[in-house]
């Protein structure tokens, strides 16, 4: 007897028809209205919800700038996407390997830079050795250790005074007259009420925005993904591998378990074993793969068009378990058919599926493909960006920069609330670009800066002068074109 029938013979036989509690019938109800109850409140200037690539860049920024600033992750380490689902840190430089006599320009400079120095010299980072080969895609490959990524994050945050709740869900936005006063959230401690003068969203997902009225799209216009690391899985052995089968694609040298001029980045052309092509086709493995081990495949992804939406659980639950299999069937293949990867197993998974894209936030300004590719520079640009996801056939005017300005990151309608990572920029291609993770760094710096500001200074998002931040983000060693 299936549960609803099973409820319904309950109900017939009179059991527990008249189950009541807080005088409302609960036995065959479809809703429940939950009562009020006194929350715990807690005082900061500035809240950055989301500790993942954004938010961790917003909330050292806002901590360093004096701001008693709290951090609210839903996880337990801070990161986000970019210790879960990329595969190299796409990019500090322009695309200048791409232009005959092209400067070579460090666009993203400040704390994102910083951070990369100390996970290098942690030997968590390759730092930027240049690709040898698809150099008209990026010119450098970053690539990371997830682990110590997550160690680093913790001890700059602590350094920088955050208050970080880590475990920490943020559920739901105190609003009046268009202004946040704060926010819930919820952990084993309990729910907490968390005022503050100033809110970064840094969710990916908007949640913040979308509790807090502000409008939003779903555009679900790309895959999703898990991505694993694979250990007992030699680069070395992937790279002879490929090149026995002419398939070498993307490929960069760089350090690697203390060595230098090791293969750091690996990535297949069209393989000419149809069956094996096949089937990673079938379960959306990209071939491309970075390492900062001799042992250790950081990153092999697995794609899936989620049948719904990401903001939908049951659809997300379904998306989780068809991911989870398709990267035990990529894992499989390796060990099939790369010689030296017989003993391959997976070593690390990410705690949910990523998303490329979940709420995109209507802000003052939306950066518009033409903005991308013309290399516009605003005369409120907040950093400087000069990479796009879908080079070589759409790159950045003569290996140029573009700029990310203050507008695109007050959400409309709401006196102060910033928005920083993916969930900006509507336009598709132009989102190709503004989502990456270097890009998401930078804007999260901008953002934790200008919310400290405001909080500082009592003001609006809007009433913030915008050279007085440009001031701020120059001191911090943030790099403007102007
Ligand atoms: C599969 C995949 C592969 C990619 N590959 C690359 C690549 O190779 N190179 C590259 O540069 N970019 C890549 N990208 C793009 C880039 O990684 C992401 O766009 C970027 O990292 C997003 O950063 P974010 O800060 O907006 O979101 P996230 O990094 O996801 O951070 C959001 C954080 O908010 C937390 N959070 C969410 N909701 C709540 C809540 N209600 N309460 C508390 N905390 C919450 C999350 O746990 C998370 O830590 C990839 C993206 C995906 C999905």
């Amino acid at each position: 007897m299936k549960r609803r029938e099973f409820s319904k013979l309950l109900l017939a036989l009179g059991v527990g028809a008249k189950t009541t509690f807080a005088g409302q019938s609960i036995a065959d109800a479809e809703t429940y209205e939950e009562p009020a109850k006194k929350l715990p409140v807690r005082h900061f200037d500035v809240v950055i919800a989301g500790g993942g690539t954004a938010g961790l860049f917003a909330a050292i920024a806002a901590g360093r700038q004096g701001a008693k600033t709290m951090l609210i992750e839903s996880k337990g380490y801070c990161g986000g996407i970019a210790v879960e689902g990329g595969t190299a840190i796409h990019s500090f430089y322009n695309l200048y390997t791409a232009f005959e006599g092209c400067k070579k320009i460090k666009a993203v400079q400040g704390i994102p830079e910083e951070f990369m120095d100390k996970l290098t010299a942690m030997g968590g980072c390759t730092g930027y050795p240049e690709m040898e080969t698809a150099r008209d895609y990026d010119s450098v490959c970053t690539a990371i250790d997830t682990e110590l990524y997550k160690i680093l994050a913790f001890r700059m945050l602590e350094q920088a005074g955050v208050f970080v709740a880590v475990n920490t869900l943020l559920t739901s936005a105190i609003v009046h007259n268009a202004r946040i006063q704060g926010v819930i959230t919820e952990s084993r401690s309990g729910r907490e009420v968390i005022m503050a003068n100033s809110f970064v969203d840094c969710t990916g997902y908007g949640d913040l925005c979308a509790h807090a009225g502000a409008e939003f799209t779903v555009p679900n216009d790309y895959d999703s993904c898990n991505s694993f690391g694979l250990a007992n899985a030699s680069i070395d052995d992937y790279y002879k591998f490929l090149k026995s089968h002419n398939a070498v694609g993307q490929m960069c040298r760089g350090p690697r378990s203390g060595e230098e001029n090791k293969f750091v980045r690996m990535g297949a052309e069209q393989l000419d074993i149809p069956e094996l092509q096949a089937e990673a086709n079938k379960i959306g493995m990209s071939m491309i793969t970075t390492t900062v081990h001799d042992n250790y495949l950081m990153y092999i992804k697995c794609n899936y068009k989620i049948p719904g939406t990401v903001l939908n659980r049951d659809d997300v639950a379904r998306a989780e378990i068809e991911i989870r299999n398709r990267m035990a069937r990529a894992a499989e293949l390796f060990r099939e058919y790369v010689p030296g990867f017989e003993k391959a197993f997976i070593a690390r998974t990410s705690p949910s599926l990523c998303i490329r894209r979940g709420r995109q936030i209507i802000c003052d300004y939306d950066i518009t493909h033409e903005d991308v590719i013309d290399g516009r520079h605003f005369d409120d640009d907040t950093f400087v960006y000069g990479f796009h996801d879908w080079a070589p056939r759409y790159q950045i005017k003569e290996g140029g920069t573009y700029g990310i300005p203050y507008r695109a990151l007050c959400v409309q309608d709401i006196e102060n609330l910033y928005a920083a990572g993916m969930m900006i920029t509507s336009d598709h291609r132009a989102h190709m670009s503004t989502r990456n993770t270097v890009s998401c760094m930078g804007q999260g710096q901008a953002a934790g800066t200008a919310a400290a500001l405001c909080a500082i200074k009592n003001c609006g998002t809007r009433d913030l002068k915008y050279l007085d931040l440009k001031r701020e983000l120059l001191k911090a060693r943030v790099y403007f074109e102007s």
